[in-house]
């Protein structure tokens, strides 16, 4: 089968590698319908994280169920399927608690941009749709891997309830998947932090009712401003960074909770501020598999369609581009067809 190979940074090729068959009785293979690339591949794309190289990369996904091993029960060949970016038993006391993300029985994958896959705990990490879903689906059913329950779970950790005023640091497939997740909370009053035209544009049709283009401190007085020198009831941190951070933290209201979901490089909490303005700092990786039946649901009912964020589609033979065009902002987010 061919799959994207990072080679060193910068570095992506798409390459002959070995179809995955079954190893565990608990494994399934999956065909995949679609692959993309993740503001967090970046990370090692730029050389800024180590990772095996040359490796396969990739973490997202849907396809169908090819072959599944023999103590597989809950999905069978012919199913599609959606996991989140991480394989998970969904039975050990960290998953029955909701989050997933620390599973004790974690698993990573080898490399999703690719034509096929091995899922390792299949019942525990796959969910099925009911039937097939149409091919205009897919890109929405895509985002549930990662992006958009990436988002909810920013909205989730924020706390974000009807009629909140809500303010989100980030304008990248998350930040986006993030306003669209407050808006379907019930947000009142949505302020998305881009100064990207396009960016702009999908975060007001996401939901977003205001805009602010400053970073900073004066992003911090652009959201002050807005909210009668209070500050916004919940922030949605969609970055990762020591300035993104602080500008969360700074534009939110006395009591308020930041919900943190950007992978932090070189990020340290004000806490001197935290304390005395009462914010709190709650978040991190996602549960995906913890939010896979309730978003598969809204997206099969037309209720939200996060597959918007798509915005660059190229086959997979082509992953290098898309990840030039990723790094050099000129994608949102690239999908990657087979
Ligand atoms: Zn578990």
């Amino acid at each position: 089968m061919r799959g994207a190979i990072i080679h060193a940074p910068y570095d992506i090729r798409v390459e002959e590698r070995p179809d995955p068959t079954i190893v565990e009785p608990t494994d399934a293979i999956l065909r995949l319908s679609a692959a993309c690339i993740c503001g967090s591949d970046l990370w090692p794309y730029r050389g800024i994280n180590e990772v095996r190289r040359p490796g396969p990369i990739g973490h997202e996904y849907c396809g169908i169920v090819d072959e599944v091993g023999p103590a597989v029960v809950s999905v069978k060949p012919g199913d599609f399927v959606v996991g989140g970016f991480f394989a998970c038993d969904n039975d050990c006391p960290n998953c029955r608690a909701g989050f997933h993300n620390a599973c004790q029985n974690f698993q990573s994958y080898d490399g999703c941009q690719a034509e096929r896959l091995r899922v390792p705990m299949a019942d525990g990490t796959l969910v099925a749709t009911p039937e097939q879903p149409p091919a205009e689906l897919i890109p929405s059913l895509l985002t549930l891997s990662d992006v958009m329950a990436t988002g909810w779970h920013a909205a989730t950790m924020a706390n974000v309830q009807p009629g909140m005023t809500v303010a989100v640091v980030g304008d990248g497939a998350v930040g986006l998947c993030g306003v669209l997740a407050a808006h379907q909370k019930g947000a009142a009053r949505i302020i998305a932090m881009s100064r990207h035209a396009r960016r702009q544009e999908l975060a007001r049709e996401f939901g977003a009712t205001d805009i602010v283009e400053e970073r900073d401190q004066a992003g911090v007085d652009a959201i002050r401003a807005l909210t009668d020198g209070v500050g916004a009831d919940a922030v949605l941190e969609c970055v990762g960074t020591g300035a993104s951070m602080i500008q969360a933290i700074g534009s939110c209201r006395a009591g308020g909770m930041v919900g943190f979901v950007g992978a932090p490089h070189g990020v340290e909490l004000p806490i001197r501020e935290m304390f005395t303005r009462n914010v709190g700092v709650r978040g991190g990786m996602a549960p995906v598999r913890a939010y896979l039946p309730q978003l598969m649901d809204l997206v099969l009912r037309g209720v939200i369609q996060p597959g918007k964020v798509f915005d660059h589609l190229l086959p997979l033979e082509q992953a290098a581009d898309g990840y030039a065009a990723m790094d050099e902002r000129r994608a949102i987010k690239v999908l990657l067809t087979l």
